[in-house]
C-alpha cells in the first residue's frame, strides 16, 4: 500500500474503478480508470495533458477509457478497457511524478497496464517500467504504437474507400484532408505519399505544416474540417466534430485515428443522414494497441505477426460497411454491436 498519499475512489456504476491521486509534495494530479477487465487486464494509454479543469479530465478519461474495452473487444485481443491521465503540460512532467504514477500502478496490481498516448512517449514508457511491470510499449518491447496505428487506418482507409466507389480501393487522384501531423497522422502522411491521392494536411504547428507538405508535396488547409474531400482523416485530439459544425463538413467518409471523434457519440445517426460514412474511431484505430498486446504474449514480440494482425483492420472495416449498408444501420451501431457481444466470451 502506498504510504502517505491521498487516493480517491470516485464512484461510477459504468466504471470498475476510478482512481485520484493529487499529490502537494510531487505536484502529480492523475486519474487512473478502468472501464471494463471481462476480457484482461485493462490497458490504455497514459496521457500527459494540461486540461482546463478536474470535470474537464475525469470527463476525457471515461471516454477514453471505456472506448479501449470497445476497441480491445472489436479486435478480439484478450484485454479490458482502461486510461490514466497526468494533468500538466508534458514538458513539465518530473521524474518523481511518474515514479509515484508507477507506484501507484503497483498498488492496482495489474488491473491497469499503460501505454503511450497523446503527451507520454517510449522515454517515459521506459521509466515508469523501472518501478512497475504494468507498463507496455518500452523501447525494448513493441515500442512506439504510433506507426501500426497510422499503417491500421491506411488499411482502413483503403477498406472505406473501396465501399464508397465499389471498386478496388485505389487512392490515386483521390482526396484525403489530414487533421493533425503529430506521431500518427505524420505517418499516415507518409503511407499516403505514394498512392498519387491528393492530400491536404493540418497542424496547429505552423513549421511541422510546412516541413511535411514540403516533403510529402501536400497542401495546407486552413479550413481542413470544410474541405471537399473523398475523406477526412482526424489525427489530432477528440471532440472535433459537434452540432455546429457538423453540417458543413464536405466529405464523403470520415476515417481517421483520434479517439473519441464526435462530441457525442449520437452523432453518428446525423453522419449517417447526411450521407457521411462514419468508421467509427474504436474501429480503424485500433492498431496501436494491437501492437501493444503482442508484448504481453508469453512467446513475446513479433514485429512480422504484429503487423499481419494489424492489417487485418481492412477486413474489419470492410465487414463493418458491408453489414452497415445491409441492414440500414450506422457503422457505429454495428460495430458497437459486436464489440459488446465480444464482451460476453
Ligand atoms: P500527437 O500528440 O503526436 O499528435 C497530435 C498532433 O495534432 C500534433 O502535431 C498537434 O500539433 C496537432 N493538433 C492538435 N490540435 C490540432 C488542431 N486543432 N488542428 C490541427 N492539428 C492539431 O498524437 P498522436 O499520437 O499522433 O495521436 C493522434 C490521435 O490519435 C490522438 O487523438 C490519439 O488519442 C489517437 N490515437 C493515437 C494512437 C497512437 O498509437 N499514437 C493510437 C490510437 C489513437
Amino acid at each position: 500500500m502506498l504510504k502517505n498519499i491521498s487516493l480517491t475512489l470516485i464512484k461510477d456504476s459504468n466504471f470498475e474503478k476510478i482512481i485520484k491521486v493529487v499529490d502537494n509534495k510531487t505536484t502529480l494530479n492523475t486519474i487512473i480508470c478502468i472501464h471494463n477487465t471481462k476480457r484482461g487486464p485493462s490497458l490504455g494509454g497514459l496521457r500527459i495533458y494540461p486540461y482546463k479543469s478536474d470535470d474537464d479530465s475525469l470527463f476525457d478519461v471515461k471516454r477514453l477509457s471505456e472506448g479501449m474495452t470497445y476497441k480491445s473487444s472489436l479486435a478480439n485481443i484478450p484485454l479490458g478497457g482502461g486510461k490514466s491521465i497526468i494533468n500538466c503540460l508534458p514538458k513539465n512532467i518530473t521524474n518523481d511524478m511518474l515514479k509515484l504514477y508507477a507506484e501507484i500502478l503497483n498498488d492496482i496490481n495489474g488491473d491497469y497496464i499503460c501505454a503511450e498516448d497523446v503527451g507520454s512517449n517510449v522515454e517515459i514508457l521506459d521509466y515508469i517500467r523501472t518501478y512497475t511491470k504494468f507498463c507496455a510499449g518500452i523501447s525494448n518491447g513493441s515500442g512506439d504504437p504510433s506507426l501500426f496505428t497510422a499503417f491500421g487506418v491506411y488499411r482502413g482507409i483503403k477498406a472505406t474507400m473501396e465501399t464508397l466507389y465499389e471498386q478496388d480501393g485505389s487512392l490515386q487522384d483521390k482526396t484525403i484532408a489530414i487533421q493533425g501531423l503529430g506521431n500518427v497522422g505524420s505517418y499516415l502522411l507518409k503511407l499516403l505519399f505514394p498512392t498519387g491521392a491528393k492530400i491536404l494536411i493540418s497542424d496547429i504547428d505552423n513549421d511541422k505544416q510546412k516541413i511535411l507538405s514540403t516533403k510529402y508535396k501536400a497542401y495546407i488547409s486552413n479550413n481542413i474540417l470544410e474541405e471537399k474531400c473523398d475523406i477526412f482523416a482526424p489525427c489530432a485530439l477528440g471532440g472535433i466534430i459537434h452540432t455546429n459544425n457538423i453540417n458543413k463538413l464536405k466529405c464523403k467518409a470520415i476515417a481517421g485515428a483520434a479517439n473519441n471523434q464526435l462530441l457525442t457519440e449520437d452523432l453518428h445517426f446525423k453522419l449517417h443522414k447526411l450521407g457521411i460514412l462514419y468508421v467509427p474511431d474504436f474501429a480503424i484505430n485500433a492498431g496501436g494497441i494491437i501492437n501493444v498486446s503482442q508484448e504481453l504474449k508469453n512467446e513475446g514480440y513479433d514485429f512480422e505477426k504484429s503487423k499481419s494482425d494489424v492489417d487485418k483492420i481492412y477486413y474489419t472495416i470492410k465487414n463493418i460497411l458491408h453489414v452497415s449498408k445491409v441492414n440500414n444501420k450506422t457503422p457505429y451501431e454495428i460495430s458497437i454491436n459486436i464489440a459488446k457481444n465480444n464482451l460476453k466470451y
